[in-house]
């Protein structure tokens, strides 16, 4: 069988006595201690070193969001909540996790579609900045405001008419369910304004999951330009300018890391010379993945090994009831290999070509397909890493019956 090569495997793993190691404990040890597979490992490390890299290539002067859509934990959360700036969510549901954080709703920014009415008063009533996506949710915003007598803190959230070049999921640029189109901008601010709604400012997403600095670079000048302008014509400074983000991380077979120092160099001339109307913004950058992707692995037993028609499969008990973005099935139109490897064989040479697939009654469930592992047998366990973001929560864990996984920080 033609081997297919696996994604690259993200640094700061290492092996103690041949297994795969995370937090300084031994993936066995972990699986030990939570009683069960699958499980999920969030490092504590990973997160606090991407944070320290974050910090040390940014300028100063730009706040880092955490998009909590990436990975809801609460633990992960508690863990990221003095690391960071602020917390961007996307339901009231969220609104709730990071207020049993006991995160000041102040650092906190509502944005999404279809936000229902509960769920604008409990943000307004919070005190969390909505991040308005359409003049509809405007008028609504307004409304609720006058009902709970408090009036709403609103950004606007801008439809732009351009887009973060080559990242996975465009979220900018032409017809979009997402955000205001930036020529009705101005006037719908102006209303908020006039209204009594806090005007927090503007909020500009472009893209998610970009690997190339060129592109992160060139959105983030757009952006500003954009928001420049918008500020002038809506006649008023923009409290706060969130920039949006998109900083990808390596999943698959040839791909590169981001040149953070190169996004953070063009930042920091950016914010050498910014116009007049942003000289007092708060500018922040909101990322998800880019902060809890690397640091998390999903870990899960090989229940079976099996040959069909010369075919080798481990079958594990996990699957893409967990890890639907491993399985190629969450925005991918091509399925490649995520970086996966034999846990409990972590330094053993690579002589085996295996498929690697889940315990769901579905061809769709593969973790990797013609990898090149080390030889695995009953009961070693497999790690699929970059499991840190859209794993637990974006993946059906209801799908077949087998339940969710367990999840621990370390
Ligand atoms: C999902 C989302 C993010 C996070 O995207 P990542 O690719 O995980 O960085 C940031 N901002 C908004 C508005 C989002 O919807």
């Amino acid at each position: 069988m033609k081997t297919k090569p696996v994604g690259p495997i993200p640094s700061g793993y290492e092996a103690i006595n041949g297994e795969l190691a995370i937090g300084g404990r031994t993936a066995s040890d972990l699986v030990a201690a939570a009683g069960r597979t699958p499980l999920f490992v969030y490092s504590k490390m990973h997160l606090d070193q991407r944070v320290e890299d974050l910090r040390a290539a940014l300028p100063e002067r730009i706040g880092l969001n955490y998009a909590v859509k990436a990975n809801p934990h609460p633990d992960v959360i508690a863990h990221m909540a003095p690391l960071v700036d602020g917390f961007d969510i996307a339901s009231s549901g969220e609104l709730a996790m990071v207020q049993r954080a006991g995160i000041d709703a102040e650092r906190v920014s509502f944005a999404g579609p279809g936000k229902r009415d509960d769920e604008l008063e409990a943000a307004i009533s919070a005190g969390a900045t909505l991040n308005c996506e359409s003049e509809g949710e405007a008028d609504r915003s307004l409304a609720i405001g006058r009902k709970v007598g408090k009036p709403p803190r609103v950004a606007i959230r801008v439809n732009p008419d351009f887009e973060l070049k080559g990242s996975g999921m465009k979220m900018g640029g032409g017809a979009k369910p997402f955000g205001v189109d930036a020529e009705r901008v101005p006037a719908l601010a102006r209303k908020l304004i006039a209204e009594g709604a806090e005007w927090r400012g503007l909020h500009i997403f472009t893209g998610s999951q970009a690997l190339s600095a060129d592109a992160i670079i060139e959105a983030q000048t757009n952006v500003l330009e954009l928001a420049d302008k918008l500020s002038n014509e809506i006649g008023e400074a923009v409290p706060k300018l969130n920039m949006g983000g998109g900083f990808g991380i390596p999943y698959f077979p040839g791909d590169e890391p981001l040149d953070l120092a190169a996004v953070g160099n063009a930042l920091k001339a950016h914010v050498a010379s910014l116009p007049a109307s942003l000289t007092h913004s708060d500018l922040c950058v909101e990322l998800g993945r880019y902060l809890v992707g690397e640091a998390g692995v999903y870990l899960c037993r090989v229940i079976d090994r099996k040959v069909s028609h010369g075919v080798t499969y481990l079958v594990t008990d996990g699957g893409l009831h967990h890890q639907l973005a491993a399985s190629g099935n969450f925005g991918t139109v091509v399925r490649r290999n995520y970086p996966v490897a034999i846990a409990t064989q972590f330094e053993s040479e690579a002589e085996d070509v295996v498929n690697v697939v889940g315990c769901l009654c579905t061809p769709l469930d593969r973790l990797a397909d013609a990898a090149m592992l080390p030889r695995a047998e009953v009961g070693d366990l497999v790690a699929v890493f970059c499991a840190g973001a859209y794993g637990a929560t974006a993946s059906p864990a209801d799908f077949l019956g087998h339940g969710p996984a367990a999840q621990t920080l370390v």
